[in-house]
């Protein structure tokens, strides 16, 4: 058993002061408010909170930060950026890449990843002697980085709508929903990994394979990017003659156990489907900034009833805490008005409403039973000293992240992973990958 000691501690009830809480087998037994330590309390800086879920990662797109800027364009030609990439990666670079961008978000604070995963073949389509030795990959990968993983393995069919895959897609695609469903029956979870599925698209899985991915995922977490962009909005209605959220409400993917990622360009009427439906949406603000997306209507739809998550996505940039308060501040900038989503919604975002989505309704709270994961924040920094510890989601970023545990087990202390210099491991997968790509 081991016990930590805590002078703030985030709750299920709210901010609370003292708390001591105990482990064992990587779940807590106790957390108390109200207590002194006891000898040898390990005592956790700043103010504790429960560990992050990132709720939506392409960990490859790491290898993409700081190299798009020269350029201009649109999400677009953006993507053809990413494709070159996606292109070269193999099983090796792919492993070296995805341990290296888990290891930087341990280190800010999350403790769940969910992979949302489409990177399955080799180039051209062929199929691996283990047709999941990519998702074996990401397995490694997160359990060497410490953290736990989502595997959203996803249904990726079609380039776009009535389209045929092509180029670096072909990378991405099972011959259909059945195919894609038998290769991802053969992935095992274990007690590091859940396997979710994701629909890509409704521009890359047809109309006719939606209900049967919808019920092949039945049980599991189900993602799927959602209204993006305008354009893909246009093609739906083009083709469809409904939305993207209208098709796949009919096609019966919508529900609490579906997660839609970015639901940037919403009716009335899709925010409504959205929230009776109980579905969480999953928002990624710094992408949507990067790449010009627009703005979720984050406040509408956790009125409406979606559970809000946060996702780093295209890695940007891999600070959650940011991506938490900027869903309040881009609301700021839309609705010309402060604090329309309060610092505890914030939270709850970035710990309970991801780790639901991801598959564990018991994770990011601090209580007994759950996993033993927690994220100590400093409150003395030159960024969040003064600051209400009730607040600091709103000016605390990865730079302020001290302690992660999680599980059980100390990744992070005094702002250092246990796995030592991630710029460099960043460094070295990232050359790799490149030189790869020429
Ligand atoms: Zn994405």
């Amino acid at each position: 058993m081991s016990a930590y000691w805590a002078a703030q501690a985030w709750l299920p009830d709210g901010l609370a002061s003292d708390v001591r809480l105990t482990e064992a087998d990587g779940r807590f037994t106790s957390v108390v408010a109200g207590t002194t330590p006891e000898p040898g309390d390990r005592r956790l800086p700043g103010v504790v909170l429960p560990g992050f879920a990132n709720t939506h990662s392409h960990a490859f797109h790491r290898a993409l930060r700081g190299r798009t800027h020269d350029r201009g364009g649109t999400f677009w030609t953006w993507r053809e950026q990413m494709y070159a990439l996606a292109g070269t990666l193999t099983p090796d670079t792919y492993l070296d890449l995805a341990r290296a961008t888990y290891a930087e978000m341990v280190l800010a604070g999350v403790t769940t990843v969910g992979e949302f995963h489409y990177l399955h073949h080799a180039p051209g389509g062929v199929h691996y002697d283990d047709p999941n030795v990519m998702a074996e990959a990401l397995r490694t990968a997160a359990r060497e980085a410490g953290l736990r993983i989502t595997l959203l393995d996803t249904a990726y069919l079609t380039g776009g709508i009535d389209a045929p895959l092509e180029g670096a897609q072909l990378r991405f695609g099972d011959h259909d929903a059945d195919a894609w469903a038998a290769r991802v029956a053969a992935i095992r979870p274990d007690h590091t990994l859940t396997v979710g599925a994701a629909i890509h698209s409704v521009r890359a899985v047809p109309l006719d394979d939606l209900p049967a991915v919808a019920a092949h995922a039945t049980g599991r977490p189900l993602h799927v990017h959602l209204s993006e962009q305008r354009l893909e909005n246009e093609q739906a209605l083009g083709t469809f003659g409904a939305t993207p959220t209208r098709v796949l409400a009919d096609a019966g993917a919508l529900g609490p156990a579906t997660t839609a990622v970015h639901a940037v360009h919403l009716t009335p009427d899709d925010i409504a489907t959205l929230g009776s439906s109980r579905t969480g949406v999953c928002l990624c603000p710094s992408t949507e900034q990067d790449l010009g997306d627009g703005i979720a209507p984050g406040a509408a739809l956790h009125a409406a009833g979606a559970r809000l998550s946060v996702g780093s996505d295209q890695q940007v940039q891999t600070d959650l805490l940011a991506e938490a308060r900027s869903v309040e501040l881009h609301e700021r900038l839309a609705a010309q008005t402060r604090g329309v989503l309060t610092p505890a919604d914030l939270l709850t975002a970035l710990t309970a409403g991801g780790h639901t989505s991801l598959g564990d309704p018991t994770g990011g709270r601090l209580a007994p039973g759950t996993p033993a994961d927690l994220v100590a924040v400093r409150t003395d920094s030159a960024r969040t000293a003064g600051a209400d510890p009730a607040q600091v989601v709103m000016v605390a970023g990865t730079a302020d992240v001290d302690t992660v545990l999680v599980g059980g087990v100390v990744r992070v202390e005094g702002g250092r992973h246990v796995l030592g210099d991630v710029g460099a491991m960043l460094g070295t997968a990232i050359r790799a990958a490149w030189e790869e790509a020429r």
